[in-house]
């Protein structure tokens, strides 16, 4: 009888222990400033006519709901149109995807607030609204003009892209830097795109350096006199893919006092991911092929693949830890005050398993505590250091 007590009174301390962990992470979790710097769901609200501020469990990895369950804090929204935009369209088609993200906030006032500054963000934090600002990915979206970059500045952009996988006429892409696809050698920022550099400087727009060649974020680190945000990139020793940064570039951003913040996409975590890909599509290469020759471009048709064949798709996802250890680099490379989360949620068609959308954050948080990081540093991951770069930058 004792015994039996004995190992009861055991289970049930092993019990509450558990039960006081859980609760810990969440606690955790919730009380820092989860900020996420990456988000494509507004190009989703604009083609696919989806309602951001509905439940889309099932359609899209973000909605206003689960990122309240995720706890995000901060939101910043990409605003994204690829290299089929040009001068002419390109601005143009960024104001609408920005016109959606008012026309949101503007029938949520009490859950969402646009923010312009730093001190409106953390008043915004305070009044339990989701702070949201947005990022314009890729710089032929200012269409070689500066004016339309103080006209972003003016409607609440506080990045910008230098360039997407398209180069720009005065920055070149890791895309065309790495694949040759320029004929010439690849040029870095030429003496407009260092003008566009200080001019971000000025307004108080962060350079983001995310999708940019090497060449140019020598140039970028050479020219800027704020720190730097990488808004969803990972790390090149891990995943060597041309996307994430090298060991010198993870270094330079940290001696710049910038940040990097972790894309959460599966092919720039895990180097396996792009062979598992490549498998796949051999097995559906006559559907792959009669739609590449539609002209789909390659990564929408992948979407398509994701959304299809979700089984096989789900099997080729890496595990959450593989996250953590692209997190764990940059903080044994250069300590816990460089990195952060930039999910590029919405934009991407694989994420590591239990991570399905932005619901699913607070497991993260969760395994940086089973990994021994400490609250302090979970805070500064989560968002703290994303803070101090914004901070500095809007001075
Ligand atoms: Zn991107």
């Amino acid at each position: 009888m004792i015994k039996i007590m004995r190992y009861l009174l055991i289970y049930l301390l092993l019990f509450m222990h558990t039960i006081s962990n859980a609760q810990s992470y969440e606690k955790i979790h919730m009380d820092g400033v989860l900020v996420d710097t990456h988000n494509d769901i507004l190009s989703k609200v604009v083609e696919d006519h989806v309602v951001f501020d509905t439940n889309l469990k099932g359609v899209t990895q973000s909605d206003l709901n689960r990122m309240r369950q995720g706890g995000i804090k901060v939101q910043m929204f990409s605003i994204f149109c690829d290299e089929h935009f040009g001068k002419g369209s390109a601005f143009s088609y960024a104001n609408v995807e920005l016109d959606s993200l008012f026309a949101i906030v503007a029938r949520n006032p009490k859950t969402m607030q646009m923010v312009y500054s730093y001190k409106e963000l953390m008043k915004a934090v305070k009044d339990h609204k989701l702070a949201c600002m947005s990022g314009v990915e890729g710089g032929h979206m200012i269409e070689d003009n500066l004016d339309y970059l103080d006209s972003f500045y003016r409607r609440g952009v506080r990045y910008m892209t230098l360039s997407w996988n398209n180069s720009t006429s005065w920055s070149t892409s890791a895309m065309d830097e790495t694949q040759h696809t320029f004929k010439v050698t690849p040029y870095g920022l030429n003496a407009f795109g260092k003008e566009v550099v200080k001019r971000m400087n000025h307004l108080g727009m962060m350079v983001d350096v995310s999708h940019i060649g090497e060449k140019t974020f020598w140039d970028v680190i050479a020219t800027t006199n704020k720190p730097v945000l990488a808004s969803h990139s990972s790390v090149y020793a891990i995943c060597p893919v041309p996307r994430n940064l090298k060991d010198d570039q993870i270094k330079a951003i940290a001696k710049n006092g910038g940040v990097i913040q972790i894309n959460f996409y599966s092919g720039f975590l895990d180097s396996t991911f792009f062979k598992k890909v490549e498998s796949f599509v051999k097995i559906h290469k006559e559907e792959h092929d009669s739609l590449a020759a539609l002209k789909k471009p390659e990564y929408l048709i992948q979407d398509y693949f994701a959304r299809k064949y979700k089984t096989e798709y789900d099997n080729m996802r890496p595990p959450l830890s593989l996250l953590l250890d692209h997190i764990d680099y940059i903080v044994k490379l250069v300590g816990v005050d460089y990195v952060g989360l930039g999910s590029d949620f919405d934009g991407i068609d694989s994420a590591p398993k239990g991570l399905d959308g932005v619901e699913d954050y607070p497991k993260i948080t969760e395994g940086l505590m089973k990994r021994g990081y400490s609250e302090k540093d979970i805070d500064k991951i989560l968002g703290g250091n994303f803070l101090r770069v914004f901070k500095a930058n809007d001075q």
